[in-house]
């Protein structure tokens, strides 16, 4: 069947992504579809423009370079890339999305030159929405859905970094593992639901006595772990010590309803030359802790 060019044109502009015809020197040979502003800005202003002539440098030298690769390997190329409307000029003003736009580029060689050059046909897709999507499950996926902590599947990611960069740099690191005292207790008293506010009371609190790059943890139930990177254990004593006391000193009265106040028990354990594995420190800082129960609750141990 033969297509009209009218109707081939009409296909061409209707096409959702923004298409461009780039030359092996960066030139923007012909533009096409991706007309609905509300993700493209025009392209017809490119026309006859370099890749140089519009944006910075830096991320034109990088373009070319696909282009190029795209055409020594007469293989398609796909890569991502961001842009925003003030990185290209002459865009002020026009219609378009004004905030950064992240992109899927495919690449492919063509058959056919134009004056002269080389040419490769680049489809910009944008993908700033599904983007925004998946970062945004990627960092619910690493939170504990009632405190907003990071989860036990996060944690063991960051021990495990920790462990490596460890073994790697001989940069320390410790943990604290703390348990809320007689927590059975105060659901049996004041019901499962206030338990539940109170859990997020006592992750903000202790969330707040942290340092910049320690990193709070629900380890499960009425546990928490924090990591401590770049501290030894005798560090960490001392910052135990501050959260266990801010517990301690913690209202809880607006929750419970009547006076009334939580303690917390905390194990702490410090990375060793011959933990090849997370969870020997864990078990250190479990010992240690059941140490501390044992001792009476409201205290620190720790397995230096
Ligand atoms: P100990 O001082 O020995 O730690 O005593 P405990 O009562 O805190 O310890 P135990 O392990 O016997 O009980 C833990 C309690 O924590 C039991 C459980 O109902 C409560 N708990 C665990 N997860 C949650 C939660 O998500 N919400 C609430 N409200 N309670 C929880
Ligand atoms: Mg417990
Ligand atoms: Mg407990």
């Amino acid at each position: 069947m033969k297509y009209s060019n009218e109707l081939l044109l009409e296909i061409l502009t209707a096409l959702p992504d923004r298409v461009f015809v780039l030359t092996e020197s960066g030139r923007y040979a012909m533009t096409i579809g991706g007309t609905d502003t509300r993700y493209y800005h025009s392209g017809a202003l490119l026309l006859d423009l370099t890749l140089h002539d519009v944006m910075p440098a830096n991320k034109a030298d990088w373009f070319l370079d696909e282009i190029r690769q795209a055409l020594q390997d007469q293989r398609p190329r796909i890569i991502l890339y961001s842009l925003g409307d003030s990185e290209v000029k002459g865009l002020e003003g026009e219609p378009g999305p004004r905030e950064e736009l992240w992109f899927e580029g495919s690449i492919r060689p063509l058959a056919t030159l134009l004056d002269g050059e080389r040419t490769v046909i680049w489809v910009a897709r944008n993908i700033t929405e599904s983007r925004r999507l998946r970062l945004k499950l990627e960092k619910q996926a690493e939170l504990d859905q009632l405190t907003g902590t990071y989860n036990r599947h996060k944690l063991m990611e960051l021990l495990r970094g920790q462990l490596s960069e460890f073994h790697r740099y001989k940069h320390p690191f410790s943990l604290i593992l703390l348990d809320v005292d007689h927590f059975k207790t105060f659901n049996d008293r004041f019901g499962h639901l206030i338990g539940d506010q109170v859990l997020r009371c006592v992750a903000e609190h202790c969330a707040a006595g942290l340092r910049e790059h320690d990193m709070l943890c629900r380890f499960g139930g009425e546990e928490f772990v924090i990591v401590l990177p770049h501290t030894c254990g005798s560090e960490a004593i001392p910052l135990a010590e501050r959260l266990r006391d801010r517990i301690e000193q913690l209202d809880l009265t607006a929750s419970a309803g009547t006076p009334c106040t939580l303690s917390i028990s905390a194990g702490i354990s410090t990375c060793r030359s011959n933990d090849l594995e997370v969870e020997a420190l864990l078990q250190r800082a479990d010992e240690a802790l059941y140490q501390a129960k044992g001792l009476g609750r409201n205290r620190v141990v720790a397995y230096l």
